[in-house]
Order: C-alpha cells, then structure tokens, then sequence
C-alpha cells in the first residue's frame, strides 16, 4: 500500500484540546469534544493497520469534498486496480441496537445513523467522480467498527459493516485481492487531493473569555502543566516528558494565535500565556527570530 494523503489532526480538534486543557468546557461541548477524541483515536487505530498491509493499492485519508454545493467527508479511501473502498471508521464502543432503520445505544438512547451519512458519501462521491471523468470505478461503501467491544444486537448480514471480529479477515482480504495500481489511479488520488477542502468550518464554538482560560505551557502529549527543568528544558508534571523549551514556546504561541487569532502577540503577552515561568528576554528572542516585527518600542508587536 502507498499512503497519498496522511490523516492529520483537524483544526477544530486542535481547537478543542487547547480549550479542553485551559478551561472547563460546558458538558455538551466536553461531550462533543470527547467524541471527536474518540473518532480521530479509531481511524488512527485504522490507519495502524492498514500500514502493515504489502498489496498494491494506494490510501487517501480523511477527504472533505464539496460537490454541488455539498460537503461530505471520507475517513479512508482505498483505491484498488478495478474499484474502490469508502471506508467510514467509528469507535462506538459497547452494547448497541438496531430498531428498523433506528440505532440506538443499549440505554435507550438514539445515536445518528451512520448508515445515512456513509450512504450519502459514496452518492456523491460517485457524482464527483463522474464529474472528473472518473466514472468507472465501482465504489464498496463499509462502516469499520474498530472499538473491540462494540456490539450491535439485531444487526443482519447485508449490513455494509466490518465488526471487530471480522476487521482481521476483512484486512487479510485486502491485502490478497488481486490488485495493480497505475499512473492513472495516482491521477485519481491527486485530484482528490487537490480538492480536498481544509480547514471546515467548526461545527459549534463554545465561548470564552481571554481571561477565563488557563496560561501555561501545555505537554504536547497530555496537555498538563510544563515548568522548567533546566536552561533550556521543560518538563511535564504529569507524564513527565521533556522538551527543548524554544519547541514548546513555539508551540504555545501557535495555540494562542489559533484561540485568539484577533489579539496582537507581544513579548509581555506571550510571557504571561506561558505562564510566568519563561524568562521575557528568551520570548522576545524566539519572536524576533521567529516572526516579523511590526513597530518598535512600547506598542511592536508579531506577526507570522
Ligand atoms: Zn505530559
């Protein structure tokens, strides 16, 4: 297999992980955020093992495509010699039901059906491709459990859905379909790319105050709390990883342009989003040497 388009964390996760570690997050937005959490942690899980597969087809993941004035998205498409997969990855995890065409969670609770969404995917991916004159693969649409302990009482065999007893044969088929990519299925996945639209806009906003949210250097890997270590470390306090300083500088002014995008970056601004804790002279250093300075003295600021 060959990876044409790597899955990476979405603006909007980005956005919610930073507002997640610096505040309390109202419980619909935590819950919304969790989920997100948890689909982006499943299509990893995906990826994982569709990396280890040798068979000769090529992999786009995570597409936002716009067709007629409709979005929709495709976690993994797999582009075989004579067809292709959408494959829409979830993470549910435990007891679920099918009601007719209802799903629910075994409390009761109805969850959207991922059918629909996966369905209305492969139409109009379908339609773009006749569109870009890719008109004649045929597309296999599959819902991918991933979660080990997800189970759906009532479902029936046609159900286009991979369950997590399933996923290890689904991947051996994979990885032996006959299959032998070309120039033209690398033109396939190029214009997909090249019309993969970035950064969709956020779902929902949750609101907040500059004042209200928590300064400090945040841990790249579980978001608590970095302090200094020595001259030119930081530390985590919970999971203890360590890093240059400047790296994690660096990072945290991109997390304060990404919240606050309208607040000008200065050097006392900055100081202060670290938490206190980073010597001024060492921010103005990485800001000069790093961004562009506009206007001197008092009133300079960054941009960049
Ligand atoms: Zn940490």
């Amino acid at each position: 297999m060959r990876t044409i388009k790597y899955r990476a964390v979405s603006k909007e996760l980005k956005f919610l992980r930073q507002l997640n570690a610096r505040m309390t997050l109202p419980p619909h937005e935590k819950r919304y955020y969790s989920n997100l959490e948890k689909g982006f942690k499943g299509e990893q899980i995906f990826d994982s093992y569709v990396e280890k597969l040798s068979n000769d087809f090529l992999v786009v993941n995570d597409l936002l495509l716009k067709h007629n004035y409709t979005t929709f998205q495709i976690d993994s498409l797999l582009i075989f010699q004579d067809m292709l997969y959408n494959l829409n990855v979830k993470y549910y995890e435990g007891d679920h039901y099918l009601e007719g065409k209802n799903w629910h969670k075994i409390s009761g609770t109805e969850i959207k059906n991922p059918l629909l969404q996966l369905e209305r995917s492969e139409s109009l991916l379908r339609q773009l491709l006749q569109y870009h004159k890719f008109n004649h693969y045929p597309i296999e649409s599959l819902l991918i459990f991933v979660h080990p302990e997800f189970n759906l009482y009532n479902a029936y065999p046609e159900l286009p859905a991979v369950f997590p007893p399933q996923l290890q044969r689904f991947l051996i088929h994979l990885n032996e379909k006959p299959s032998q990519t070309n120039h033209k299925h690398e033109k396939l996945a190029n214009q997909l790319v090249s019309l993969h639209q970035s950064d969709p806009p956020f779902s929902q906003l949750p609101e907040y105050e500059y004042e209200e949210i928590k300064k400090s250097l945040l841990c790249n890997r579980c978001f608590a709390n970095m302090s200094h270590k020595e001259r030119k470390w930081v530390i985590c306090q919970k999971c203890g990883s360590v890093e240059d300083d400047q790296k994690a500088i660096m990072r945290a002014i991109e997390e304060f342009k990404l919240l606050f995008p309208e607040r000008k970056i200065t050097t006392n601004g900055i100081e202060e989003w670290c938490g206190g804790d980073i010597p001024s002279k060492k921010i103005r250093r990485i800001l000069s040497q790093q961004y562009q300075r506009v206007g001197h003295g008092k009133y300079s600021f960054y941009v960049g």
